[in-house]
């Protein structure tokens, strides 16, 4: 028994949710988002348990350039492009693909000299507002790109804003603008994340950037995974580490703000929010015990959680205890604080150990 946060990645989940993508989206080149530590789920862990997709995107240059330290041969996309000559030089050095989405990172490529031409994505806003050259300027901003002799491709990308929601008349919309803006360039096109991949057929494009079903979470804004037969990847777990008896009225936690409603068994799990579980977890979250489930009381700790052990008498401590994952969907958790699970997921804390399963 060890007294530390485990984290249990199962890998041959992570292989059945890239098959959902396979399925799903057949005819299209798969771009498997592997920004912020995959998802916390291990980047380059999970870049090889699926070296075999076409490619994969991360957020940020250092991200990429970790891949290639690791051997990661795939192409690598860059979401956020680059910001200096400095960074442009390297996005060469390490044939690495940068996302345009400002009129500026054309300017700074038509200023500097590359030792080897690049394969760019020139990222549209179609709606989402947050990055992409305006659709007026789109054809313009190709044409600058196509014609720069450090340049060698020019991909087209755009982001879409509510496809997690399918009754949402925004995903429509923003696919016509995108048509639109596009109409006459000849180019490969990437449209949808993982919503899209399963919920719109006709934003597929050539290329797929699925992030969130590969780790097995449902995309859509209801929903579990199972929904989408899709499988868990992340199993967070740890242990109970005490058991006390309070009577009536006796406050537990920091503020004193949960008080027993009458005698009964408070139970207390190793892991709190320096392991990344969320502080926002309002009192009856689910925790999954040996027997089933107790809800959260009290505020949770830096390295604690407390639970409502009335239901749950067989309980003892060293029992193994869920935070989510085997037997508890992550999206529920989420749900009882006020997040969502791409926030959990990516929070989960450098003091959590790994494990790999195959
Ligand atoms: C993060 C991200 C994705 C993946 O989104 P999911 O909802 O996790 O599938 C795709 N495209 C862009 C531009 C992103 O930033």
């Amino acid at each position: 028994m060890t007294s530390a946060v485990e984290a249990y990645i199962d890998l041959t989940a992570l292989q059945h949710n890239l098959q959902r993508v396979r399925q799903a989206a057949h005819d299209t080149k798969i771009m498997a988002v592997i920004k912020a530590n995959g998802y916390g789920h291990g980047m380059t862990q999970m870049a090889r348990a699926l070296a075999d997709v076409e490619a994969f995107a991360v957020a940020r240059l250092h991200e990429a350039l970790e891949l290639r330290q690791a051997g990661v041969k795939n192409i690598i996309a860059v979401l956020e492009g680059f910001q200096t000559a400095d960074e442009l030089e390297r996005f060469a050095r390490h044939e690495l693909q940068p996302v345009i989405h400002q009129r500026t990172q054309i300017e700074l490529l038509q200023q500097t000299r590359l030792s080897k031409p690049l394969q760019v994505w020139l990222k549209i806003d179609s709606g989402m507002h947050r990055m992409g050259v305006a659709p007026a300027i789109a054809k313009d901003c190709w044409q600058q790109l196509a014609a720069l002799e450090s340049v060698a491709t020019v991909r087209l990308m755009t982001h879409l804003a509510s496809a997690d929601d399918r009754s949402s008349a925004q995903t429509e919309q923003q696919l016509a603008t995108f048509r639109q803006a596009v109409a006459g360039i000849e180019a490969e096109t990437s449209i949808a994340n993982s919503a899209a991949v399963l919920g719109w057929t006709q934003a597929h494009g050539d290329w797929v950037r699925p992030g969130i079903m590969l780790y097995g979470v449902s995309p859509f804004c209801n929903g579990t995974a199972a929904d989408n037969d899709l499988q868990p990847v992340m199993s967070l777990e740890s242990r109970l580490i005490a058991i006390n008896h309070f009577k009536q009225g006796d406050a537990i936690g920091y503020g004193a703000s949960w008080v027993c409603p009458e005698a009964m068994p408070v139970g207390v799990v190793a892991c709190g929010y320096g392991d990344g579980y969320p502080r926002h977890a309002v009192p009856g979250t689910p925790v999954l015990l040996k027997d089933g489930y107790a809800p959260l009381v009290a505020r949770v700790s830096m390295d604690t959680v407390c639970v409502d052990l009335r239901r749950q008498p067989k309980a003892k401590i060293g029992d193994p205890v869920v935070l989510w994952g085997r037997g508890l969907p992550v999206e529920e958790v989420a749900a009882a604080a006020t997040t969502i699970p791409y926030e959990l997921l990516c929070a989960v804390s450098r003091r959590v150990n790994f494990h790999y399963q195959a």
